[in-house]
């Protein structure tokens, strides 16, 4: 079944939205010719969006008509990672996949099934819809998806609850912008003109990244600190606060928990003794925490830079608690601004089942899931809306894992990834641009709908569609379940509370809560029993290995002593269109590194550690710090000399709170291949 059945006349213009993982869910203009995609340009009906988009979107047409689309179901017909496939009936790959299924489950129990997702097609129809209520039904084993924003998160939630943070609109009123792990020049690109007037008009910014960025170009202080020393950066700005007189005693007493606890914590870490740990000068850190601490409004952008290490998860806290002790909340503004996912306050009523009591793996081990032979096996994988061999850590493990020719791997897919060469069934999907989807903004604060704007390609079908008929064949259908994607959307729309499900059914977003401009702490407050900050939970310091605030050292050696990060590009969106043509990709390096290496732009190298190695050329550039090299996020494997990127160096180590991935903990060295 077709996801749109309607007739597409000859050229005209479709509205929808961009339901990709990204913060900004920008209202689109798509112009159709004959049927087909031709150009895809931004609406107006998103205001912060206001008519304009990132250039990875512009080509997602090469995407749904490129020689990397899948169009028809295939199975396996050479070795797992071959990509030999011969195309077969839907019902024969359903039937497939429905025998394989009940097989393992009267065999191996359910928790023997693996469902793996993330947020390939980020809308609030294409996960947690259908495929919830069927791997619920089938007992399946769970997933943890922590592979991004677990430690921000955790953080949020235990501080504020996931309080509703500054919309991009308050950003100009801010006299000092603070932008922590986050580089919106590649993601997010619509928070960058707010960051800008507000500069006009007298603001003070300062980057803290190691790598001097298009917003670091432009800033007052630039804090190129080294990856994983978020922390005591961050404490050190904690004791200047409340050791120096800068701690808003009333608002403390007032309106939170812990901040004695906390202050014992940030007591040890003197602005030189921080600065050293993070290879940054003492004397800028100092002039960055006096530039927060005498402007209002002060506001912090967190990103999910510096939570992709051992510290991620306090360094995230300590971030999110500075404006509680700098009293900087309560004017518009002011205040933290990080996922604005919760503020709809939604949560998932139409998800069929109860989720069930089984076991919970993290996404960031699946490379261990699938190594573990016991206690059940994973015997059934099944891989949609991410691209787990180039995505997740430890990829030679992960690799290893889907070669297992006992293990009957499935993935639904819109292109042929590089997870999808280890399938056993390849399933078509439909992509943002052929079916229905609601996308909900987690920087801007916006809901929308998103239709059906061309007939979808070969034979692929939607989420809704493809589980549905899953749960059917699986005997796991329940009276009043809806029936393909239409009814899923519907579905949806009437559950989702009455003034959003009206507003999306008649015009197609929603009108935002507090009109999308919140002020914190005066129109949304701490989501906690008591309304207040809990700048010290207990159970958090309980969770982390170390302690909360704790800061556990850099793991560099002798051997090892080089930080490979992997931060967002400006051309994929996480491994989403990296199958599109793109210049040589090479290994940054700051000069410095490069000449006390004999490297000179170019240079064949091998970056290795003992987990692996990685063959690419270097280029090099002033604008990474010394002593950490980055190549960029979302890689295929196509993309280096030997097939490997930067996850095969990267441990399947967790963070200290939150079960997420340590990306910037890789520590290698570098030498001439
Ligand atoms: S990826 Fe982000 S910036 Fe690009 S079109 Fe989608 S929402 Fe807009």
């Amino acid at each position: 079944m077709k996801s749109a059945t309607s007739t597409f006349a000859a050229e005209h213009n479709v509205a929808t939205v961009c339901p990709l993982d990204c913060p900004d869910s920008c209202s689109l203009e798509v112009t159709v010719q004959d049927g087909r995609v031709t150009a895809i340009d931004g609406s107006h009906v998103n205001p912060i969006t206001d008519g304009y988009i990132c250039a990875k979107v512009r080509r997602f047409p090469e995407r749904l008509y490129g020689a990397d689309r899948l169009l028809y179901p295939a199975v396996r017909t050479g070795g797992k990672g071959f990509a030999s496939f011969k195309r077969v009936t839907w019902e024969e790959a359903l039937g497939t996949i429905a025998e394989r299924m009940l097989a393992a489950r009267a065999q191996w129990g359910g928790e023997s099934i693996l469902p793996y997702s993330y947020g390939g097609s980020n809308g609030l129809l294409t996960q947690d819809t259908s495929d919830a209520t069927l791997f619920r039904r089938l007992g399946a084993s769970r997933l943890a998806r922590t592979v991004c924003a677990a430690p921000t998160g955790a953080a949020n939630l235990g501080l504020y609850g996931k309080m509703a943070s500054v919309a991009y609109q308050d950003v100009p009123d801010a006299k000092a912008i603070v932008l922590w792990g986050a580089n919106p020049s590649a993601s997010g690109i619509h928070l960058v003109p707010y960051i800008r007037e507000a500069q006009r008009r007298g603001a003070v910014l300062v980057v803290i990244d190691p790598r001097t960025t298009p917003l670091a170009r432009h800033a007052d202080i630039h804090l190129a600190v080294r990856p994983g020393t978020d922390l005591p950066v961050a404490l050190a700005i904690h004791r200047y606060l409340f050791e120096e007189g800068h701690a808003d005693t009333a608002f403390l007493d007032a309106h939170t928990r812990g901040a004695e606890r906390l202050r014992e914590r940030a007591h040890p870490w003197t602005f030189e003794r921080a600065a050293a740990e993070a290879g940054i000068d003492a004397d800028r850190l100092r002039a960055a925490s006096e530039a927060y601490a005498s402007a209002s409004p002060a506001l912090i952008r967190c990103g999910w830079g510096q939570e992709r290490n051992r510290n991620g998860g306090s360094a995230s806290m300590a971030i999110l608690a500075l404006p509680a002790v700098a009293g900087k909340f309560g004017v518009r503004g002011g205040g933290y601004m990080m996922s604005n996912s919760a503020t709809w306050g939604l949560t998932r009523p139409w998800i069929g089942a109860d989720e069930p009591a089984t076991r919970v793996i993290n996404m960031n081990r699946l490379g261990q899931a699938l190594a573990d032979e016991t206690n059940p096996p994973v015997k059934v994988l099944f891989v949609y809306n991410n691209n787990a061999a180039v995505t997740s850590p430890h990829q030679q493990k992960i690799l290893k894992g889907l070669e297992r020719e006992n293990l009957f791997t499935v993935v639904f897919e819109q292109v042929m990834t590089d997870t999808a060469r280890y399938a056993d069934v390849v399933l078509p999907a439909t992509t943002f641009l052929e079916g229905y989807d609601i996308a909900r903004g987690y920087g801007a604060i916006s809901l929308q709908l998103g239709k059906p704007v061309v007939e979808a390609q070969g034979e692929a079908r939607s989420n809704a569609d493809v589980f549905g008929e899953l749960m059917e064949r699986l005997g796991l259908r329940s009276e009043g379940d809806p029936s393909g994607e239409l009814e899923e959307m519907l579905d949806v729309l009437s559950k989702l509370p009455e003034s959003i499900g009206s507003d999306l059914r008649d015009r197609g977003s929603a009108a935002p809560p507090f009109a999308g401009r919140p002020v914190q702490f005066q129109d949304v407050w701490p989501l906690t029993p008591d309304r207040k900050a809990n700048l010290f939970p207990e159970h958090l310091d309980a969770e982390t290995p170390a302690g909360l605030y704790s800061y556990q050292p850099d793991p560099a050696t002798a051997e090892y002593p080089l930080a490979l990060i992997s931060p967002a590009s400006e051309r994929t969106v996480s491994s989403t269109l990296a199958e599109l043509p793109r210049p040589d990709v090479h290994l940054l390096m700051n000069p410095g590194d490069a000449a006390a290496r004999g490297l000179v732009e170019g240079a064949a190298v091998r970056i290795f550690n003992a987990l692996g190695e990685i063959r690419s050329t270097v280029t090099l550039g002033a604008w990474i710090r010394p002593g950490t090299i980055s190549l960029p996020k979302g890689l295929w494997r196509r993309h280096t000399a030997n097939g490997y990127t930067t996850n095969a160096l990267v441990s399947d180590a967790l963070t200290d709170l939150g079960g997420g991935a340590c990306f910037n903990d890789a520590r290698v060295q570098v030498e001439r291949a």
